[in-house]
């Protein structure tokens, strides 16, 4: 391991904690600095995982990125204040990033990681750090890292619980060998549905920094081969052991993917549905407009009902619909909407299987009705 460029009187100073530990010392700390470190995603995950790495002086973090602050990313991604809300993540995070620390130099890539700029971006970094949020971006990451060679420090966060573990560090398994394949998508919850509690992502998040300042200064056991669980309700962590999968098609000893695939279609993104499946809202209004037929039911949450709602719909959200189904007539039309259309996808093919004639999904949900339709509808 190289020992890393000197370090300033100033830096001896604010590093002066690290120099105490002899797994550290002012060697470590000359790694840290050497060390470049690219975090995808700057949200829950890459938030805390940001402020340690940038505290802690790792000489280069990179943050790709293309998303902006929203009103309610605050109660958990807390590299934003207040005043951030609305503008683009990376912006922001260079800008807290640099007033925590002028010593770290920041790398933004205010894109998508996409299977055309992955290489590119992720070949200029040591260590990469997956804060992503879906499916598609996790296996890029995984795939990337395992092309290039580089460790893929992973962690994932449902709820009260979270994962880490270190993939592709040399002859660690990769995400491939412990996840074959992406779940199918109608199985994975929305966040708005699933839910988090800020601090999980801050506990994993920060678990993840710390394996990244292990790998960067050889400090320690690194979480390869492991697979760290954390249950925040519980306040228990468990550990399950991981092997490389000789048939991992990305790592194994045949690799069948040898080049960045369509992660989107890999992971099966829905593809437009066809009109007898979705209405948009347009085609929702004119509905409305004409007859008084039509049933509308909201599978949305209480909380989110609470925010808004159209006109005459009826709230069975999407958890009581197999006990509740029952209010709603079976020879009449049925129209399900949620947030963003994806719950009342799978009300209405609970509704179709009881044998109602015509059901139908809002496709955009309330969220597009607001956009398109009714700008005065208050959007979450
Ligand atoms: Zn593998």
């Amino acid at each position: 391991m190289m020992a890393g460029p000197p370090l300033t009187p100033v830096e001896m100073r604010r590093y002066a904690r690290h120099f105490s530990l002899p797994e550290i010392g002012e060697t470590g700390q000359r790694r840290l600095k050497a060390a470049r470190v690219l975090l995808v995603g700057a949200g829950g995950l890459g938030s805390p995982a940001a402020l340690y790495l940038a505290a802690g002086g790792v000489g280069v973090i990179g943050i790709v990125d293309d998303d902006r602050v929203d009103e309610s990313n605050l109660q958990r991604q807390i590299l934003y204040g207040t005043q951030a809300i609305g503008r683009p993540k990376g912006e922001a995070a260079e800008e807290r990033l640099r007033d925590l620390n002028p010593h770290v130099r920041i790398e933004r890539f205010d894109a998508r990681l996409t299977s055309g700029n992955a290489l590119g971006i992720l070949r200029e970094f040591d260590v990469i750090v997956d804060g992503s949020d879906n499916f598609p971006t996790r296996y890029l990451v995984n795939d990337a890292c395992v092309l290039l060679g580089k460790p893929d420090v992973y962690g994932a966060i449902f709820r009260f619980e979270g994962q880490v573990s270190v993939f592709a560090h040399r002859e660690a398994p990769c995400y491939r060998c412990l996840f074959r394949d992406p779940p199918p998508p109608e199985l994975i919850p929305s966040c708005e549905q699933a839910g988090v509690l800020g601090v999980v992502p801050g506990i994993i998040g920060s678990l993840q920094a710390l394996e990244v300042m292990k790998l960067a200064t050889g400090a320690g056991q690194p979480l390869v081969g492991r697979l760290l669980l954390f249950d925040g309700l519980l306040a228990r962590f468990r550990e399950l052991p991981i092997r490389r999968d000789p048939a991992c098609p990305v790592c194994g000893d045949h690799p069948t993917i040898r080049e960045l695939i369509d992660y989107d279609a890999f992971c099966g993104t829905p593809a437009p549905l066809a009109d007898e499946v979705e209405i948009t809202v347009a085609s929702l209004r004119q509905l409305l407009a004409e007859s008084r037929a039509v049933q509308l039911v909201d599978v949305r949450e209480p909380w989110e009902w609470s925010i808004c709602r159209l006109d005459g719909a009826n709230l069975i959200p999407l958890r009581e619909l197999p006990q509740r189904f029952g209010e709603l007539e079976a020879s009449r039309p049925v129209v399900a909407y949620c947030h963003t259309g994806q719950r009342s996808l799978i009300a209405r093919q609970f509704l179709m299987a009881q044998g109602y004639g015509s059901v139908r999904s809002l496709r955009g949900g309330v969220d597009s009705w607001s956009r398109e339709i009714d700008p005065d509808m208050p959007r979450y």
